[in-house]
């Protein structure tokens, strides 16, 4: 999963209205380092799955895991 810098065309950028990026209907990338403003669930440019809710309930299960098995979550391959 590479960066190939698509997303700089779909980079989405702070929304006026003092809604979170989320509540907007912006997805992050991991990979890509950057908010997009994109229907589907992966990522246009490098593929990855996007976050969309900032309440990330994986987080809480690495957090638990600790750092046993760290790609399980995170890297997801
Ligand atoms: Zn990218
Ligand atoms: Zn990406």
């Amino acid at each position: 999963m590479v960066c190939k810098g698509i997303c700089e065309r779909l980079r989405a950028y702070k929304p006026s209205a003092r809604l979170g990026r989320y509540a907007a209907g912006q997805r992050r990338c991991q990979i890509c380092e950057v908010f997009l403003k994109w229907p589907s669930l992966s990522c246009p440019c490098c593929g990855h799955k996007l976050r969309m809710s900032p309440r990330n309930m994986k987080l809480k299960g690495i957090l638990k895991a600790g750092l046993a098995q760290p790609n399980q979550t995170i890297a997801g391959k």
